[in-house]
């Protein structure tokens, strides 16, 4: 088996695998100003997406392009949540050089679409396929790819551990080779009972005090797995942003849910704004708690609450996830300040961070491993899959991380 690496080695973001040059893992973008999109100019007979977020599926429709379209295969939810992010990238860079598709190569995606639920093999120009669940957002898998000599194991992003929103990886088929993501290589979660807890805590006491709680989140997962600890925790929100349309879309797959009951609830307990930039000044006025993209304050709604909370410190921004060097989020963190309608200003806000991460931990990825000690085992998609590989070397592993645009026959 051939792989070639065309993004997402030694790096997160534009995760893209080319297997035996006729199957492509993945076709994701780095949302970075200008985006940047895999490598190589390559013409697969199939892609398959592992899951709706925009480094793994974000530059899909740029293969849409030509009249020698590729099969697209995924979960029926990859599908709708790859629809909107492609949509979201048309609003964002649609008229500019930078974005290289078009709304007729969205438009071609569906027709060339192929749903699959978990569990199910299905052949895939001579390849057999199978997607597990991979327990980080609705409809993301990991896939099990078998060209007849070796069969490659791409876990895709994944989580181990419980989530209100989806149920864990437990799948663990055999592989000769395996293909692991490790973004929390280095880190080690504290349990989610816990990070919930301090979470309510702290939204419960601003509120008390008379404050408005600003909680920005990703659209994708982050806003609904929140809705579900705000409802599990009678905590009365508001929610903004992509994020509701993305709850609307996957409240229609609820086989892809860990409790669509709860769900339910927990989306019809939150309070949707549908209002203009005013309705939401005097939400933020009104000692409430709002959960809004963008979960990093790279704009969205949250940049009108936030001129709207920012000097009272009663107030209170909480962060529920990873933060990017360089983002308005990031820069809040590290400073204290934040750019708002031009100018820098001093946030008096109080500012926390809490760990609701959908990816497995170093711990967790150990446990993991250690069902493949026998496999060939390839690292990506981490800011140092290397140190992470000469780690697992020393234990024993046969473990490497191949680099950008590198071919491998394993
Ligand atoms: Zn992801």
């Amino acid at each position: 088996m051939e792989l070639r690496f065309l993004g997402g080695a030694g790096e997160v973001g534009r995760s893209a695998i080319l297997v035996n040059e006729t199957i492509c893992l993945d076709f994701g973008m780095a949302a970075e100003t200008p985006p940047r999109y895999p490598v190589g100019d390559i013409s697969p007979e199939a892609v398959i997406v592992s899951h709706g977020h925009l480094d793994h599926v974000g530059a899909l429709p740029t293969l849409m392009s030509g009249s020698d379209r590729p099969e697209i295969h995924w979960t029926p939810p990859t599908r709708e949540l790859a629809h909107v992010l492609a949509r979201d990238t048309l609003k964002l860079h649609g008229h500019t050089p930078s974005c290289p598709f078009t709304s007729t190569d969205v438009g071609r995606m569906r027709p060339q679409s192929h749903v699959h639920g978990y569990d199910e093999p299905f052949t895939v120009a001579d390849h057999e396929i199978t997607l597990f669940n991979a327990g980080h957002i609705p409809g993301s898998a990991h896939v099990l790819v078998d060209d007849g000599e070796t069969r490659l194991f791409y876990t895709g992003d994944f989580h181990t551990d419980e989530q209100r929103l989806v149920s864990p990886s437990t799948a663990r088929p055999d592989a000769d080779v395996l293909l692991c993501e490790t973004t929390y290589a280095d880190v080690e979660h504290r349990p989610r009972k816990e990070v919930e807890r301090e979470f309510i805590e702290f939204v419960r006491t601003r509120t008390y005090d008379g404050g408005t709680v600003v909680v920005p989140v990703f659209a994708i997962g982050r806003t609904q797995e929140l809705e579900l600890v705000c409802a599990a925790n009678d905590i009365n929100c508001y929610v903004d942003g992509m994020g509701v349309h993305v709850a609307n879309l996957l409240s229609d797959y609820p086989s892809f849910l860990r409790d669509p009951a709860a769900f339910n609830r927990a989306t019809s307990n939150a309070r949707v704004v549908t209002g203009t930039d005013g309705t939401r000044r005097q939400i933020a006025d009104g000692n409430e708690t709002i959960l809004t993209t963008a979960g990093m304050l790279t704009g969205g709604p949250a940049m009108t609450y936030l001129p709207a909370v920012h000097d009272d410190p009663t107030n209170a921004i909480a962060f529920t996830g990873y933060q990017v060097d360089g983002t308005p989020g990031r820069q809040l963190i590290d400073t204290g300040r934040i750019a708002l309608n031009e100018r820098v200003l001093p946030v008096s806000a109080r500012v926390d961070r809490f760990d609701f991460s959908a990816h497995v931990d170093r711990p967790g990825l150990k446990r993991f491993l250690d069902d493949y000690r026998d496999a060939t085992v390839l690292l990506n998609h981490g800011d140092d899959p290397a140190a992470f590989a000469s780690a697992l070397s020393t234990d024993g592993f046969n473990a490497s991380a191949p680099e950008l645009n590198e071919t491998i026959v394993v």
